[in-house]
């Protein structure tokens, strides 16, 4: 606990740092759903660039083991368990923030889930109610939890994770497709409202990353084969190259940047 806790008040004298260390100095980052795959990137990549990080899923084993990794990288880290389709979890997850960092300046909105593979018209209700429920309202609300607390500090970076799906519709991942594409619509719904509060709202659309997500795609050959026909860049996406495009999205670098999606996916078209 202490040791987390001071993680949160380290501070790092900018001087005996380099300018990758320091880009996140002082700054506390909230990554959902953060204890594997791509969200745990994003956390490794805030990380390294020094900002402390609250790490979050819903099985305690996973959030203690991705906490000991990234304590074994001189990475601050908190972690506590987090279902974030439960009001009351997401509430638990901002305090304990609140806390145990003093604020909060960075929301990287990372959860999602598939339910569901197959034609579109044979989806139910309840399918759509879950994967809306958590990939696009728990998205959101977990926002409007985090905001006032970022106004507090003067401004803030948000990233929702869409997906290209949100683009270019997977075949069989239509309801979740959709979700991604209502995310893309959330950012620039946002943008511009939290704009004079100086938060910046952003977004990346990953291709295929090889997480255990998307393992059904890159561990069979002829579905890799098929993706592979339209991808630029022939291989699946590593999650570092998904972490360090959330990291430049909430670095001053991107200052100028607000309501877009980047996307990264090896080249796989992104049109609407
Ligand atoms: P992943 O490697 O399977 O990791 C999923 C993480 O989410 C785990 O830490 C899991 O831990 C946690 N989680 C699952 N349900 C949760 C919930 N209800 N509340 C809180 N945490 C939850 O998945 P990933 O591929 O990195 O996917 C992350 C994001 O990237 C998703 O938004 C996905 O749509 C997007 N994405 C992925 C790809 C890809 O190719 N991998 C492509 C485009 C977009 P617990 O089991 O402990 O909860």
């Amino acid at each position: 606990m202490w040791r987390r806790v001071l993680g949160c008040l380290r501070t790092n004298p900018v001087r005996e740092m380099s300018t990758s260390q320091s880009t996140f100095a002082g700054k506390v980052a909230i990554v959902t759903a953060s204890t594997d795959g791509i969200g745990l990137a994003a956390a490794q990549a805030l990380g390294k660039r020094g900002a402390h990080v609250v790490v979050s899923s819903r099985k305690r084993a996973n959030v203690d083991r991705a906490v000991a990794l990234l304590q074994s990288q001189d990475i601050g880290v908190t972690g506590t368990t987090c279902n974030i389709g439960k009001a009351e979890d997401r509430e638990r997850l901002l305090q304990l923030t609140l806390d145990q960092c003093g604020g909060v300046d960075i929301l990287v909105s990372n959860a999602a889930v598939n339910p569901f593979f197959g034609n579109t018209m044979d989806s139910t209700e309840e399918i759509w109610d879950k994967i809306l429920s958590i990939n696009v309202k728990a998205a959101f609300l977990m926002t409007k939890l985090v905001v006032p607390h970022m106004v507090k500090r003067g401004g803030g970076n948000i990233v929702f994770v869409s997906s290209i799906a949100g683009y270019q519709p997977i075949q069989g991942l239509g309801p979740y497709s959709v979700s991604k594409s209502a995310l893309l619509g959330l950012t620039k719904v946002l943008a511009p409202e939290l704009a004079p509060s100086n938060i910046r709202v952003n977004g990346v659309a990953p291709g295929v990353i090889k997480t255990r997500f998307s393992s059904a795609i890159w561990q069979n050959e002829d579905s890799m084969d098929e993706f592979k026909k339209q991808l630029s860049i022939k291989r699946a996406g590593e999650t570092e190259e998904i972490g360090s495009v959330v990291a430049f999205l909430c670095s001053e670098d991107a200052s100028y940047i607000t309501g877009e999606t980047i996307v990264a996916s090896g080249g796989l078209a992104s049109r609407l």
